[in-house]
């Protein structure tokens, strides 16, 4: 980049063909080279563009929403942006008959399904065996015989359905992806233990999702039980127990010794009255897909949950990408069963393909409507997960947007997420931070760990609303680019007082971050070759982005960085190269630092400045 001059940026001017007069539509996430042709530009253009605007950008990288518009508005073009694949899902709903809006006179009361979730070793999976085998409908003796995730129960001549979600990110990306599947949260809270990490975790996830919370206080049985602090830690979360006044429904119970379960039931079906639960009961049914995968005998399975209508064996259905004529439905105690209602967890047979979880499913009117809803959509799937959709803000407290809360006079809450490499660092910095609380900011630590920073941290964080802080490890790739996606802010230290500096500026309102980090490429190294008196060359392959000479880089090894400076040399092949681009191999010398290996990832990075607003 250094020997492009100021003088010849300026005197760029857009190649002669006229821009289209009428609106443009280009896919959210377009690169340089699909959207410049649409504008009669070339991705040349588009890249010099950006970079006088301080941005840089590859003609194959995805371009943010703002980045395309500036571009069309400097060449006088006008774009609409659109999802890969929303105008056709439009046309697909009308295929399938689904534009309808549903009448108010044909909804009727629907069994309300619960999801149950907490801290590990709470009690979650025992309470749900509980309720199951004191309630599954025919009295079967422990008659658990397969476990589907997901099942109905009859309590008093009522129905209540219970998904067993493997985990709070599953449920939240579950959510995100439009999939509304619970209606009542059951939190578990050991009562000897009372409110840990995961049990914050699972709040902020119910809360997120604005569902109903019904606290089970469980393991009331033993000895060191003590519900009051866990009435007391339930109150400090902002969710307030009857017994003092607020609406939070606690139900003190034991799974193990099987103590106020009923009461736990009659409890649920009382918050599912005051939700007025409704669904169609009869007709076409339609659903959602709560999990799936491939049976080596059966072929794929799903377990899905019909919401409205009635479905039954023979009947084609779509369910995201995935299309078939149902073959067999199974319920959870897996007999065969002709058909299913509202709130009624299933099992199909008979699907083309391994269905997504939280993919929506319909009863298409017929195998041809079907296959060709599914075969539209998994083309689009494929172009959508290409397209990287940029920073959706988010209105949460992040660093940046503290000060303005305590501006506006807000008492605010700071949400982190702290990682480490080591557990000595984590609880030192955790010690550390606690010291930067004040009374009109709190710090909130949603999750803390070791190790590099990974999509369920990103995940949690775009629920909770949290910044991730990575102390000497890094966001591997899948979470970079699913923060990027969520609009999640990640930021990276390595040293102890600039993390603390920083996060103090922001709790004392003075955060106006004069440079920001920006990734340039990556690369993993292949093969390590020493050669006498230059020392060692790292043959890598350049993964994304651009690797540039006389660029900083660091060594991640797992997540992990093992080593800072900068590129003193890269060739392709034999000849010194300026830059190295995505997709290609080069080679990368390193003239102090001689302890890589195979399959470390280097990364280059540089400082750039942000514009004070
Ligand atoms: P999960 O990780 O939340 O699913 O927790 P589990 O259901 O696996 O339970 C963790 C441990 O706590 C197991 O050893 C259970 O037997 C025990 N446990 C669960 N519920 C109770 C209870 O009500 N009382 C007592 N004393 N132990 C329980």
């Amino acid at each position: 980049m250094d020997d492009l001059q100021p003088q010849e940026l300026a005197s760029y001017t857009p190649a002669d063909a006229p821009v289209p007069t009428s609106e443009v539509v280009v896919e959210r996430g377009s690169t340089a080279q699909e959207m410049a042709p649409r504008l009669n530009r070339s991705a040349a253009d588009v890249v010099r563009f950006l970079l006088q605007q301080g941005e840089m950008v590859t003609a194959t990288q995805s371009l943010t929403d703002e980045m395309m518009e500036l571009f069309a508005e400097e060449v006088g073009g006008t774009i609409r942006i659109v999802d890969p694949g929303a105008e056709q899902e439009q046309e697909l709903q009308q295929i399938l008959g689904l534009d309808d809006e549903i009448d108010p006179e044909d909804l009727a009361p629907r069994p309300p399904v619960v999801t149950v979730m907490g801290h590990v070793d709470h009690g979650k999976t025992k309470l749900l065996d509980r309720i199951r085998s004191a309630n599954v409908v025919d009295g079967e003796a422990g008659g658990i015989t397969q476990h589907i995730g997901a099942y109905q129960v009859d309590h008093n001549g009522q129905k209540l359905a219970f998904i067993d979600t493997p985990g709070h990110a599953a449920f939240t990306a579950m959510r995100a992806r439009g999939a509304e599947a619970t209606d009542i949260v059951v939190l578990v809270v050991a009562a000897d233990d009372g409110v840990m990490p995961q049990t914050i975790e699972a709040i902020d996830h119910a809360k997120a999702a604005e569902v109903p919370i019904v606290v089970a206080i469980n393991k009331i049985d033993r000895e060191t039980a003590d519900v009051n602090r866990v009435l007391a830690q339930l109150a400090e979360r902002d969710l307030i127990p009857e017994s003092y006044g607020g609406d939070i429904v606690t139900v003190e119970v034991s799974a193990l010794e099987d103590l106020g379960i009923d009461d736990l039931l009659d409890q649920l079906l009382l918050v599912a009255e005051v939700e007025e639960l409704t669904a169609v009961p009869e007709g076409r049914a339609s659903g959602v897909v709560l999990e799936s995968h491939l049976d080596k005998g059966r072929g794929p399975v799903s377990t899905i949950l019909v919401q409205h209508g009635i479905l039954a064996v023979g009947q084609p259905l779509v369910a995201g990408a995935a299309w078939g004529r149902i073959r067999a439905m199974l319920n959870d105690r897996g007999e065969q069963v002709k058909q299913a209602g509202p709130s009624t967890p299933v099992e199909v047979l008979g699907l083309s393909d391994v269905a997504s979880s939280g993919a929506a499913f319909v009863v298409a009117q017929d195998e041809k409507t079907a296959s060709k809803v599914a075969d539209t959509r998994e083309h689009w799937q494929r172009q959508a997960s290409f397209a990287h959709t940029a920073a959706a803000a988010s209105g949460g407290a992040k660093l940046e947007d503290i000060f303005k809360q305590i501006q506006a006079g807000e008492a605010a809450t700071l949400n982190l997420i702290v990682k480490a490499d080591v557990h000595g660092s984590l609880e030192a910095l955790t010690e550390s931070l606690r010291k930067l609380e004040r009374d009109e900011v709190k710090l909130a630590f949603v999750s803390r760990g070791v190790g590099g920073i990974t999509e369920n941290d990103v995940q949690l964080a775009a629920a909770t609303n949290a910044t991730i802080l990575g102390f000497n490890v890094r966001a591997d790739r899948k979470g970079r680019s699913l923060a990027d996606e969520l609009g999640v802010e990640i930021r990276h230290y390595e040293i102890i007082y600039k993390l603390l500096e920083d996060v103090e500026n922001a709790v004392l309102g003075l955060l106006e971050p004069e440079y920001e980090e920006v990734i340039t490429g990556d690369a993993e190294v292949r093969e390590i070759f020493k050669i006498p008196r230059i020392g060692s060359i790292a043959g890598c392959y350049v993964l994304n982005g651009v690797i540039t000479r006389n660029s900083k880089v660091r060594f991640l090894r797992e997540g992990t960085i093992i080593w800072r400076g900068t590129v003193s040399s890269l060739k392709r092949f034999k000849d010194d190269a300026r830059e190295v681009a995505a997709g290609y191999e080069c080679g990368i010398g390193l003239s102090d630092f001689q302890d890589l290996q195979a399959g470390d990832i280097i990364e280059t990075f540089e400082e750039r400045e942000i514009p004070r607003s």
